[in-house]
């Protein structure tokens, strides 16, 4: 790829190769540490994607398994970054703020991380048991609905009559959950 700035000589394109991963040249600013960062970035995150690309993507069948073992992760990262923390604050590094600091915002990084994974999990393990719950009512209807058809005797078209409207009638009450 060529650098993308102009030359200010020519007034025309600069000819020269922009830095892998960047859209400049060296003499355009390609040397400077933020786009050096930025384009070993880009380059890394190429690489990826072709080795992603590559490979088959299974479906997520299970999501909570799988939140569960993305949360083991996320913690031992944050873990990782505590002790590199307090590492770093107990030996007494002076004059190494700036390292302490990057550390410190990257701990409060995975903190964050973890507590949408867990939050996530939370959420779906109470989104389950509501979903038990209904399924657990609605079946004490259905036994109570065939308690009352036996005691009155009803002939087998009424009984399933009085079953479709009753399951008609559960699902409108459960918002659309199979009853
Ligand atoms: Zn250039």
């Amino acid at each position: 790829m060529k650098c993308t700035a102009t030359a200010k000589s020519t007034g025309e394109q600069c000819g020269r190769h922009a830095l892998a991963g960047a859209r400049v040249c060296k003499v355009h600013g390609g040397g400077a540490p933020q786009v050096r960062d930025a384009a070993a970035r880009a380059v890394l995150e190429q690489e990826a994607r072709q080795v992603w690309a590559a490979t088959t993507h299974a479906p997520v069948n299970d999501p909570l398994t799988e939140l569960a073992a993305l949360a083991g992760e996320v913690r031992e990262w944050k873990e990782l970054l505590k002790g590199m923390v307090g590492d770093l604050t107990s030996l007494g590094y002076r004059g190494m703020t700036e390292q302490i600091r990057h550390q410190v915002a990257l701990y409060s990084d995975a903190v964050k991380q973890l507590t949408v994974v867990l939050t996530a999990i939370a959420k779906l393990n109470i989104d389950s048991r509501l979903v038990a719950i209904g399924e657990q009512q609605t079946a004490l209807v259905l036994a109570a609905l065939e308690a009352g058809l036996d005691a009155a005797e009803v002939t087998d078209i009424a009984r399933h009559r009085a079953r479709s409207a009753t399951a008609r009638h559960l699902e409108l009450v459960m918002g659309g959950q199979p009853a």
